[in-house]
This record gives structure tokens, sequence and C-alpha cells, in this order.
């Protein structure tokens, strides 16, 4: 169900329950028999839908003036923007195989099991996903990326969530941070520099904005990328950071260990 709280209120209160009364009935939302209870006690609306895929939940508390009504709405929404519910098919990495495999050979497992990155397996869509967290707040997610685990999964790389905030993975300490092709690449480096994953898309603005703490900024895309890696590093420049380096690599990042990027980066 994708409705908003605002459009659920409104079809809540075209139900004309009567105050100070508690029931059960059929769920407008997700057409549960009998699934969604609304209670009007205390000068409130509350509703709730029992059906687990219902996502028909909300409060409206007493009457109001319209100035606390609007600002309850727009406080609502702005925040079913940013926030992510991390879906139930999203399990511990270690319920499959493939995906232990895949962090594995990618060198991930070390930014995994050090915490830097939050991975897990989607049993629904067969994927390995790198949660993504916000910006400003890294306690909260606002995504997720699921690499798929099978040729016959298409695409190979799925959005969940927020589209434009970038993947990153590093240390709070890190003072260099290099742009990447995917996730795996942002895990490979992140003992030595904090990788952003920019997933065959071009630069945005949320990815020039979270850069401007680095004091030195790398871009390293995949040996075929180099044309795209030299586009970026000109936009950074040109948006104002001016410690850019394309930095010119044998291979994918992601093939290469902790120390293998040690000695990359340190031989500067
Ligand atoms: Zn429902």
């Amino acid at each position: 169900m994708g409705l908003n709280y605002k459009q659920q209120l409104e079809v809540i209160t075209g139900l004309f329950i009567p105050p100070d009364t508690t029931m059960r009935l059929d769920c407008p939302f997700c057409n549960g028999k009998n699934t969604l209870s609304v209670d009007t006690m205390n000068d409130n609306i509350n509703w709730h839908c029992f059906h687990a895929s219902c996502s028909a939940k909300g409060r409206y508390q007493g009457e109001k003036n319209m100035n606390y009504v609007n600002a309850t709405f727009k406080q609502k929404e702005e925040s079913s923007d940013t926030e992510f519910i991390i879906p139930d098919s999203f399990k511990i990495l270690y319920s499959n195989d493939k995906a232990k495999k895949y962090i594995h050979k990618n060198n991930c497992w070390e930014a995994w099991s050090w915490g830097r990155a939050d991975i897990k397996y989607d049993v629904k869509q067969d994927r390995v996903v790198f949660l993504i967290r916000d910006n400003e707040d890294p306690t909260t997610f606002v995504g997720a990326v699921g690499r798929a685990l099978s040729s016959i999964i298409y695409p190979k790389w799925y959005m969940y969530g927020n589209k434009d905030v970038p993947f990153k993975c590093g240390l709070p300490e890190h003072k260099e941070a290099i742009i990447v092709e995917d996730c795996a690449s942002a895990c490979a480096v992140s003992n030595i520099l904090t990788g952003v994953a920019i997933l065959g898309t071009s630069l945005k603005e949320s990815h020039k904005q979270y850069l401007k703490q680095y004091d030195k900024i790398y871009v390293g895309l995949d040996r075929d990328a180099t044309k795209k890696s030299y586009d970026i590093a000109n936009e950074l420049k040109s948006y104002g950071l001016q410690n850019v380096h394309v930095k010119p690599l044998s291979d994918d990042l992601k093939y290469f260990s902790t120390e293998e990027i040690k000695d990359m980066f340190n031989n500067e």
C-alpha cells in the first residue's frame, strides 16, 4: 500500500466513525476481511491494519486548528521521503552461500565484518544488498543497492528506496575518498580511504555535496572507463573541489586486497 498519511487519513475520516468508538472493519486499503482496527477514543483517531503486507496505520490527534494539521502532514510527508524501512526479505548475509561467496570473492568481507558496511541477502530478489546510510546521520538507512547473484536476474544492480544518496564505505577519520564503479569496490578500499560508488550513473548533487568534506579525491573507475574518469574529475573541479586526481587502475578495485590497496595509495 503506497498511500501516505494524508491519503490514509482522508479515507479513515470518510468512514465517519463516531467519537469514542472502537471497531474492526474490512480494510479499505488492502481489502482484508475485518483486518482494520479503528478507535476514536479521547478525541483521537487511531487506525491499524493487521494484514502483514498492508501499511495502513496512523494516528490523528483531536480537532485542532489548520496550522496544526498542516504542520503534522508536512512532517509526516517529509519523513516518508527519506525513511527507508528495511524489507522483511532482507536476511542476514550468512543465510545464503552465493551471497557469502560473493562478498569473499569481491573483497567486501573485511568491510562487512568490521561493521564498515551493512550487507544483507535479499531472499525475494536473490541479491546481495548493500544498505545506504544517510549522508548526515550514518545511523539511518535511506536505501539499498542490490547486486544480482545470478545472470538471469535483471537488472544486475537494483536500487531500493532513495536513489540519490550514494553508497559509501570508509572510516570517519578518512581525509581521502575515491569514486568507484560499484559497492564492492567501495568496500574493498574502505580500510585505507573512503569509497563512494556511482553505479554507472553520472555524478549527482548529493555525491558532490558529500565529497566536499575530503581533502583529496580520486576517481578510480574501471579500466575501460578512463574517459569517464577524466570527465568526472573535471566536473568535480568545476564544482570547486581542487585536489582531484584520476587514479589509473590495472583492474577493478574489488579484486585487490586491503594490503594491495594500501600499497597503491601510499606510493603516490
Ligand atoms: Zn489493510
